[in-house]
């Protein structure tokens, strides 16, 4: 695509990698921002201060302090390790200088005052947005990010000469919803106590601000973009959604070149396309440090992710018997749910060699398992994007995915027709239902016995696959155009 003129771009998120993350939105925050610069963007990552954003090394300067309604802040300035890019970090010690990840504590139950803290990052963003805070640099757009940045865009619309405003919405289901009771002590306009803004059922919505006010709003995948218009996917939203589809649309993540196993530091050796024989060192040295016995037959099977019912983790624990009996090994890395991660717990316990369970969040062994795994099941029962499918493309990892949001747009499935032309690069299933799942991981096993005409391709084929966020970044950036001439259009009436 041709450049035109450099934006200002303020990227407003609740994580970003390597500073803190959580999941998706944590890598993505890490990576499209590092993108749109190598394309001349002229761009800013904004984040609150957590503790442990501030515990890491790094050279930190105070650029700003100001008084908010919710409180008094200081805004610190250092970069995006291994980057160029300036982060902003919104210090406010009484809601983020706290242990714990940046939604729950360290009990797992999400801190009482997330509609303070968030409001009060969301105020300083907009306050930042409009340069009120005298840094000299006002944004042409504030690119917003999920429910905890959700009350910019309709912040914004109370000024103005104010900056245009895109809204992504990386996962419908976590909507920042409070009683109605917090309304009234966040410091917000009575205007917004309406169904047609922040009012959700009786509730304070915050992913509402950015859905209604946003100049336009976005998700991350064309599939996503469809299905959350539906009743089935759109959490009470999709009435709104359909009435603003003409402003909403969908852009695929893309894959940090961190995640190459060709240069991944975290593996015992690395591989590629061309030269893929590596893949089977990492398979050894994974079965070895997880203590599962070496196998010459069985395929290796892994799960990474939140061990939650959208990931679709109760439908494999309902077959995990007959998946080792077909028989596989396989290994799960994630945490979430106590009840999931102690029934899986117990299963590896019973069945030592076989089942491998490790409960924690743990980034280097995610690569370790991505390159050493024969097959990654994602039977997630709605998925936005999803990153760990096209990790597993790209480490030779056959994906078995349920038909849904990015898995569908990023997965072909091995039928007799694709797997003739060549373009097959994965199992995909059509239902949600534990006894589909079954028969889809079986499938997979019977390519995997076919080690030559059917598994080799295919992995080559995945392995083929650009998902580069240089691409990505060139949708956003069109993005960004269209919304900005948009907005001038709107100025001129
Ligand atoms: P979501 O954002 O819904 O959790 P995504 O697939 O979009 O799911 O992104 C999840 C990201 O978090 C991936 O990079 C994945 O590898 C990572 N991840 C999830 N759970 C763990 C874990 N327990 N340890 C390491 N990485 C994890």
């Amino acid at each position: 695509m041709t450049i035109k003129n450099p934006h200002k771009i303020l990227f407003a998120s609740s994580e970003a990698y390597p500073l803190i993350k959580t999941g998706g939105l944590g890598d993505v925050a890490g990576s499209l921002p590092v993108a749109l610069k190598t394309l001349h963007q002229d761009i800013r990552l904004v984040l609150p201060a957590y503790r442990e954003i501030l515990e890491q090394k790094g050279k930190v300067k105070t650029i700003a302090q100001f008084t908010l309604p919710l409180g008094r802040v200081r805004v610190l300035e250092r970069l995006l390790p291994g980057t160029r890019i300036k982060v902003w970090l919104v210090d406010c010690p009484l809601y983020f200088d706290r242990p714990g990840n940046p939604y729950q504590g360290t009990n797992g139950f999400p801190w009482s005052d997330n509609a303070e803290r968030f409001a009060l990052f969301c105020q300083a963003v907009s306050y930042l947005a409009l340069d009120q805070a005298g840094l000299e640099w006002q944004p042409d757009l504030v690119h917003c990010n999920d429910w905890q940045t959700g009350l910019v865009p309709a912040l914004l619309t109370l000024h103005k000469a104010r900056p245009a405003t895109l809204f992504t919405i990386h996962n419908l289901a976590y909507q920042g919803l409070f009683p109605e009771a917090v309304f009234s002590t966040l410091n917000l306009p009575w205007s917004f106590w309406s169904p047609h803004a922040l009012e959700f059922y009786g509730q304070l919505s915050f992913l509402k601000g950015g859905a209604v006010f946003a100049d336009r709003i976005s998700t991350v995948s064309p599939t996503y973009a469809e299905e959350i218009q539906t009743p089935e996917f759109g959490c009470g939203l999709d009435g709104l959604l359909r009435h603003r589809k003409d402003k909403l649309s969908g852009i695929l993540n893309g894959v940090d070149k961190n995640w190459n196993p060709a240069r991944d530091p975290s593996l015992v050796k690395n591989y590629s396309q061309q030269d893929p024989e590596g893949k089977q060192d990492n398979k050894k040295a994974l079965r070895q440090e997880l203590h599962l016995p070496l196998s010459r037959h069985m395929p290796l099977l892994a799960f990474i992710g939140r061990l939650v019912e959208q990931k679709g983790i109760d439908m494999l624990l309902e077959i995990l018997p007959d998946i080792i009996n077909l028989p596989t090994q396989i290994v799960f890395l994630g945490s979430g749910e106590k009840r999931y991660e102690q029934a899986l717990q117990q299963l590896a316990e019973i069945y030592p060699e076989q089942i491998a369970v490790q409960i924690g969040f743990d980034e280097a062994l995610a690569h370790r398992i991505e390159a050493g795994a024969d097959i990654f099941l994602m039977p997630s029962r709605f998925e936005p994007c999803g990153l760990n499918q096209m990790y597993s493309l790209r480490y030779g990892t056959l994906p078995v995915v349920h038909r849904v949001g990015g898995l569908a747009d990023t997965v072909v499935d091995s039928t007799p027709a694709t797997l003739r032309n060549g373009t097959a690069t994965g199992v995909v299933f059509n239902q949600a239902d534990s006894s589909v799942l079954l028969e889809a991981i079986k499938r997979t096993t019977l390519l995997y016995g076919q080690q030559k005409g059917y598994w080799q391709p295919l992995q080559q084929q995945g392995m083929r696959q650009d998902f580069s966020w240089r691409r990505s970044a060139g949708r956003y950036l069109e993005l960004y155009e269209q919304t900005l001439s948009e907005q001038a259009d709107s100025l001129r009436v």
